[in-house]
């Protein structure tokens, strides 16, 4: 048994594992079981980081559209309504959803009669009252 072993070993020499700093030698793989392990993590790891950037790079896609929308909007209609309704004329600096939507796979999101010019102060007020039933991030988005 002990000379099955020597063969054994001398078929596949070992190798130092290639993790930087790492002293182990392995006879099979490029790292040894730990590093190995640790070497998995990290490529799942990434993977992760992948999906969610690619995530937030579809919202973005989204959100492109929506500002080319908002400043077409807004050439037709430039004004903010809440303040010419108070009898100021004041540029609109975003179109705001009269009816908060859920993203843009909401009915609402696209729709015209949905949308409305609104300065800063307002669309922020407007959101502030918003606050207390719906959540903070759609809002920040689609803004
Ligand atoms: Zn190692
Ligand atoms: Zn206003």
């Amino acid at each position: 048994m002990p000379i099955v072993m020597k063969e054994g070993r001398n078929k596949a020499p070992r190798k130092p594992c290639r993790h930087p700093g790492c002293r182990e030698l392995v006879s099979n793989g490029p790292y040894c079981e730990k590093h190995e392990k640790k070497k998995q993590e990290e490529v799942k790891v990434e993977r992760i980081k992948y999906d969610k950037e690619r995530g937030t790079s579809a919202s973005r896609g989204y959100n492109y559209r929506w500002s080319q929308y908002s400043k077409r909007y807004r050439k037709e209609k430039p004004l903010c309504v809440m303040c010419e309704k108070e009898g100021v004329l004041k540029i609109a600096e975003c179109v705001d959803h009269i009816v908060p939507v859920d993203g843009p796979d909401d009915i609402l999101f696209w729709e015209p009669s949905n949308h409305q010019g609104l300065c800063q102060k307002h669309h922020s007020e407007k959101t502030a009252k918003e606050d207390g039933s719906f959540g903070n991030i759609k809002k920040e988005r689609f803004l």
